[in-house]
């Protein structure tokens, strides 16, 4: 067995011991609150059209997103286009949206230690909340899906939660270290796969969370078209409820960690 298949098979036994664990506590499963699932809709980096046209779709479904946002990207100009700056973050707070955390510089977890970890979540913090004054991000996604057993221990300390890019529905009790989430991208976009999972939540009573970059309609290979995201956003908001990621683990019971 090779040492990745190893800790992933640890791995897998760590998940189901936690979510025991969680039932043994009493801890509310998704279908106790939502009987018919709940969807995320999420972006990473955040590219300034994320907000313009992704988050624009989803007000007009009465929805809001998750934007995980690396602090030392504002107002760049990168392979996604031009990302976030400092009004499209605040009147994406301002609108009821969450804004979340993608460490500050964009930083491969799988490869940093942990004071490198805890600095970037602290410098994270510190730029996001001197652009909307107080606010610290709670949740966190992994740059590139990138993750270990380390930056697991590490963030989990930090973050109520911690979405990473594997596939899965995320069912009774998530686990939080790493969620599992599914990619809306242009190449790879397929309406009647995408209608599927959603229905597939539905009948488990599951969290099905979606990520994406730019939404545009020459999108980099890591967005998608305004009508492949209404598309996806309609039918998920037509069959169950959908809320950033902060709502479903408040309601979820989720205690936030310390502040960084
Ligand atoms: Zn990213």
């Amino acid at each position: 067995m090779t040492d990745l298949a190893q800790s992933q098979s640890f791995y897998d036994v760590a998940r189901k011991v936690r979510r025991k664990l969680g039932q043994f506590l009493g801890q509310p499963q998704i279908g106790d609150i939502w009987p018919s699932g709940v969807i995320s809709f999420t972006f990473d980096d955040f590219p300034k059209t994320a907000f313009t046209q992704g988050g624009a779709i989803l007000e007009r479904h009465g929805a809001r997103g998750t934007y995980y946002t690396a602090s030392k990207l504002v107002g760049t100009v990168g392979d996604l286009g031009t990302l976030f700056d400092m009004e499209d973050l605040r009147a994406a707070h301002r609108g009821g949206h969450e804004i979340a955390c993608h460490t500050y510089s964009h930083l491969r977890c799988s490869e940093a230690d942990e004071p490198a970890l805890v600095s970037e979540v602290r410098s994270n913090a510190a730029g996001i909340s001197a652009i909307i004054e107080g606010h610290v991000p709670r949740n966190f996604a992994f740059p590139y899906g990138a993750t270990s057993p380390t930056a697991r221990h590490v963030l989990k300390r930090y973050y109520a939660s911690c979405r990473g890019i594997q596939p899965g529905i995320n069912r009774k009790i998530p686990d939080t270290a790493e969620l599992y989430a599914y990619s809306v991208y242009a190449g790879t976009f397929d309406e009647a796969r995408m209608r599927a999972l959603i229905d597939q939540n539905k009948i488990l009573s599951g969290w099905l969370i979606f990520y994406t970059h730019d939404v545009t309609e020459a999108p980099s290979p890591y967005g998608c078209t305004p009508q492949q995201w209404e598309a996806v956003v309609s039918y998920a908001a037509r069959t169950s409820p959908v809320l950033p990621v902060r709502d479903v683990i408040a309601a979820l019971g989720v205690k936030s960690p310390r502040l960084p």
